[in-house]
């Protein structure tokens, strides 16, 4: 059976001609393969409320001290650097659970009033496990979100609670609810489909989303969580996802090009209730994107990270701390982005996995 999921390749070459990043630190953040950052990850607390299997280990894994977290003025005076100076266009806020991060509403507030190099104001989202979300969905979009993605890998209670360690089904449906009823459009759903774990629950829960009016993604899970947990050889993959879809859907690949977005989409209809929506497929391993993205990360330490998957980091934290100006900060944030791999290499045989978790990295 084919698969008509988009293959993005990796650039294969450096870009030789492409000038190395200006000392003024005021152009776009590109790297040596040619490709722009746009988009912004925040992360912006490394706690979380859940300890989802695949992205955090059960216990030991101790929070970072709050003295060496960015404070809400160091978060907002990179940020501004990085849509005023650097040419991102979209902020997406995330963590660990970035609903734990105080002030969160005020931090959305201060930056919703930025303009990008278009003209235009920068895009908010948030990406969360949606536990809380309910209470606080219309002080955040009147805070200036615009797209929120929630997290759910199952509608089932009992594997619910297996798969996060927490009790937490109900809230998180409740929030769902609550999204779509303010008018958020569209309201993503990220589930992570675990091999042995959720398979059984890739219908249902699609059914579940499609049904209701939310945008299901299914993640291909990515070695990013407790060590020695993933192997390339049992995950599942989008192939897998896309034959139990089958089973219950029609399915009719979007034929946009997906462009920096990293899920493939179909328009499907639910055969059993004959409701359409939309679902999308995010082959992380199997058919990788990095060969488009348009991404720079910070940490909720001040560190940039030019992939998920990089281990090498560019702290900025002790340099604004010590006096750095926003050109000094510019220029260490380049020369970060210019570095990027031209992949993750998850395939290559000395892969290493990144020495933070994801729920310290920022998904
Ligand atoms: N706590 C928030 C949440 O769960 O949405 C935001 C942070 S979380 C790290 C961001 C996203 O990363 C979530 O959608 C989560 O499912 C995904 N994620 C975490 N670990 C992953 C892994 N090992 N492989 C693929 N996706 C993962
Ligand atoms: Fe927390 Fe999100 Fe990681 Fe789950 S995926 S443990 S909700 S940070």
């Amino acid at each position: 059976m084919s698969i008509p999921l988009k293959l993005q390749p990796p650039p294969s070459a450096p870009a030789a001609d492409l000038p190395a990043p200006r000392v003024d630190g005021s152009r776009t953040l590109v790297d040596r393969f040619g490709r722009v950052a746009r988009d912004l990850r925040v992360s912006l607390t490394d706690r979380c409320n859940l300890r989802c299997s695949y992205c955090m280990p059960a216990e030991g894994l101790e929070w970072m001290p709050s003295a060496d977290m960015l404070n809400d003025a160091e978060i907002q005076r990179l940020i501004t650097l990085a849509v005023s100076r650097l040419g991102i266009r979209q902020i997406r806020f995330t963590g660990g659970e970035p609903l734990l991060r105080k002030n969160l509403e005020g931090i959305i507030a201060a930056t919703s009033s930025l303009v990008t190099d278009e003209g235009a104001p920068v895009r908010i989202a948030l990406t969360t496990n949606g536990i809380g979300l309910h209470h606080r969905i219309e002080g955040l979009r009147a805070a200036g979100l615009h797209r929120v993605n929630i997290s759910l890998d199952t509608i089932d209670a009992r594997r619910y609670t297996a798969m996060t360690r927490r009790d937490r089904l109900s809230g998180v449906l409740r929030s769902i609810d609550a999204c779509l009823r303010a008018g958020m459009d569209p309201v993503k759903i990220n589930a992570v489909v675990m091999p042995g774990v959720n398979e059984v629950d890739i219908v249902p829960l699609a059914s579940y989303c499609v049904n209701r009016g939310a945008q299901l993604r299914f993640i291909e899970q990515m070695p990013l969580g407790p060590r020695d947990q993933w192997r390339r050889g049992d995950m599942v993959t989008a192939r897998d996802i896309l034959a139990r879809l089958r089973t219950r859907f029609e399915m009719f690949e979007v034929g946009d090009p997906r462009g920096a977005a990293p899920a493939a989409l179909w328009n499907v209809r639910d055969t059993a209730t004959g409701v359409r929506g939309q679902l999308g497929v995010i082959a992380s391993v199997t058919r990788p994107f990095c060969g488009d993205c348009d991404r720079s990360r910070l940490t909720s330490d001040g560190t940039i990270r030019n992939c998920l998957f990089s281990r090498a980091e560019t702290p900025l934290r002790n340099l604004m701390r010590s006096g750095a100006d926003d050109d000094e900060l510019a220029r260490a944030w380049a020369s970060a982005m210019w570095e990027k791999k031209p992949g993750h290499g998850i395939d290559d045989p000395g892969f290493l996995q990144p020495d933070r978790p994801m729920s310290a990295i920022g998904g």
